[in-house]
């Protein structure tokens, strides 16, 4: 098993919610009150519930509790434990975590609903403007969410790159030939479709060459630094495509309706 040995405490929050599985903090470098925090964490969680299918806010399960000098003599022995969250919602819907510490070291071991679940639930209004691509969009989460940042960046970019192939596909012929659109390179081509690409994109068209240095040069780590970010220049170009469509959608019902309502008035 490949350990990944966090740089930084995570907040609680972080730790549960955001860092993948076998990622692990060595309680050595830190002091006690960040261990404590994480065991016998007594806050909310907001986050998804899968089960509701929704927002919500979590509260731990169990009052149990020690206090900070008596943890304090025996937090880095070798333990394992569990956190039970209970959905305010429902009470029948839970989350769980699950930790091992051993020789100093904090690994978090275990969790349901899964990372990769939690983390692919609001992107679902990216169906419609992804099509066929929305599978791979939801991968590149799953990847992220599992730590996986070379194999993230390779879909995130598949996915950028068809907004590019639609477009060309969209703006016909006339504004260039198949031919002289295949040699140009990425950037050149978002410069030449700029109108038929939402304008988020083209003014972040590096997105494109961020994640293919990702692909080529970073290693995972760095990867999974960026990813938050480039996953969210994707949607916020996503966002800007579904507005039109509904733009373009609503503009077409009201104009027909005009049309009829003139018919019926003539
Ligand atoms: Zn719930």
């Amino acid at each position: 098993m490949k350990m990944n040995i966090l740089k930084y405490f995570p907040s609680p929050r972080e730790f549960f919610i955001e860092t993948p599985l076998y990622h692990t903090v060595n309680l050595k470098g830190y002091d006690v009150s960040k261990a404590y925090a994480i065991e016998y964490f007594k806050g909310t969680i907001d986050s998804h519930c899968i089960e509701c299918g929704r927002h919500s806010v979590f509260e731990p399960k169990s009052s149990y509790s020690i206090n900070l000098k008596t943890y304090e003599t025996s937090y880095l022995d070798d333990d394992e434990f569990e956190l039970v969250f209970i959905c305010t919602r429902n009470n029948d819907h839970s989350m769980h975590f699950y930790f091992i510490k051993r020789k100093g070291m904090l690994l978090k071991i275990g969790q349901s609903p899964s990372l990769a679940d939690l983390a692919t639930y609001d992107v679902g209004k990216y169906r419609k403007v992804l099509g066929k691509k929305y599978s791979e969009f939801t991968r590149a989460i799953g990847l992220a969410a599992n730590g996986i940042g070379i194999g993230s960046y390779t879909y995130l970019r598949r996915v950028f790159y068809d907004l590019i192939d639609r477009a060309h596909e969209k703006s016909g012929d006339d504004l260039i030939s198949k031919e002289e659109f295949q040699i140009l390179k990425v950037k050149d081509k978002i410069k030449v479709l700029k109108d038929y690409l939402p304008k988020v994109m083209v003014k972040n068209a590096n997105i494109y060459s961020i994640l293919s240095k990702g692909i080529h040069e970073l290693d995972e780590e760095e990867c999974i630094k960026y990813y938050k970010t480039l996953k969210m220049g994707i949607e916020l170009i996503l966002d800007e495509e579904i507005r039109r469509i509904e733009h373009e959608m609503k503009t077409k019902k009201i104009t027909d309706e005009i049309g009829n309502i003139s018919g019926d008035l003539k």
